[in-house]
């Protein structure tokens, strides 16, 4: 039998050797249903085990703060080509350690503390780093949030344009956890631009759909577009940012360092750049159009069997199960599902009591 990448772990680490054993146990007997999960091609989990582990390489791309980056340089260069390319962009960051540090960068190189955010609401499928109490978002920034529509539970651009003439945002955040539905992002850039707000679009859970023309582009409508390389777009766990303005430039790569990393995961790093390759190929296309064939028919199935879907169905790659209307509550049916393995995430729904 081939051996695993990790099998030499047994012999310096009995006890995470073990553990990483049963989680791979764990993942071939279960059925993993959480969207915002994936998983990675095997030559890029094996890719991540590269020297590039050891190299620090602060800066970026021949302005950095250690010698010795000559392989470094080329290989980020190479994955920021890639990941500009498959997007449609001029430019690209490709060292955020995650999707949130992204976030961060982007906010703190654009905002200033106290300034305002709008974001969608954590309840109605928003993410903690659009501006939660609980997040950095919500504690630097002041946060406003918009909602779904109430009955058709979609977004409702004329009530986030409403809500965005009343607060004037310094920055509207599109983008989300847990919407099952297209997101216009024209329609974002419209209302951003009546007030003055820089545009984040946060594509995160989608961008695996964007890259292979399932979504539309959030270009060239953003000013800014944060992304994780994880999620739909299968790549090792990490984030990007994108933009266009060159102006911008030195604000945002200063954003994510000095301001908020240090060192790249230059490990990490390769292999979005790996990632950024294998999702501008024709098979990564027919693997996004079977998993919205999938949701779909997900969706159509629980649909019939009369369980209540946010928004009806699903657009993407995610089904949101309502069961305000039931005895139990989201948390217990994710409990009974995870004992009969089938692993799925609790979220809040829109209006959640
Ligand atoms: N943005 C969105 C829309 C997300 O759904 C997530 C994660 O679930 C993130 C950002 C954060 O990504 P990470 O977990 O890599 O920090």
């Amino acid at each position: 039998m081939a051996q695993t990448p990790w099998y030499p772990v047994k012999s310096v680490d009995p006890e995470i050797y073990q553990l990483i054993e049963l989680e791979l146990a764990r993942q071939r007997s279960t059925l993993e249903m959480i969207a915002s999960e994936n998983f990675l091609h095997p030559a890029l989990m094996a890719g991540m085990a590269s020297p590039f582990t050891n190299k620090y390489a602060e800066g970026l791309p021949h302005r950095r703060y250690y010698d010795g980056c000559v392989h470094v340089d080329a290989m980020e260069e190479l994955a920021i080509k890639r990941v500009t390319e498959l997007f449609g962009c001029e430019f690209a960051n490709v060292q955020p350690h995650s999707g949130a540090s992204a976030n961060a960068a982007v906010m703190m190189s654009l905002l200033e503390p106290g300034d305002r955010v709008l974001g969608l609401d954590l309840d109605h499928g928003g993410h903690l780093t659009h501006g939660s109490p609980v997040n950095f978002s919500g504690r630097l920034y002041d946060a406003h949030f918009y909602q779904l529509d109430n009955n058709k539970e979609l977004l409702d651009y004329h009530a986030i344009e409403a809500k965005a003439l009343e607060i004037k945002p310094a920055m509207i955040v599109a983008g989300a956890s847990a919407y099952p539905r297209i997101i216009d992002f024209a329609a974002f850039r419209t209302i951003a631009d009546k007030v003055g707000a820089y545009l984040l679009v946060d594509m995160a859970h989608i961008a695996g759909l964007v890259a292979s023309h399932h979504h539309p582009s959030p270009f060239p409508h953003a000013h800014v577009v944060t992304s994780t390389t994880h999620k739909t777009l299968r790549g090792p766990r990490g984030g990007v940012i994108l933009w266009n303005d060159d102006q911008l430039s030195t604000l945002l790569n200063k954003g994510v360092f000095p301001i908020l990393q240090g060192g790249p995961l230059l490990h990490q790093i390769a292999m979005k750049g790996s990632c950024f390759l294998l999702a501008a190929s024709d098979e990564f296309k027919v693997l996004q159009q079977k998993t919205i064939d999938n949701a779909q028919a997900f969706a159509q199935t629980l649909v019939s069997q009369g369980q209540k879907l946010v928004s009806g169905g699903t657009d993407n790659h995610l089904v949101l199960l309502d069961v305000r209307h039931r005895d139990f509550d989201g948390a217990t049916v994710a409990s009974v599902l995870d004992h009969l393995g089938i692993t799925v995430n609790k979220n809040a729904v829109p209006g959640d009591p």
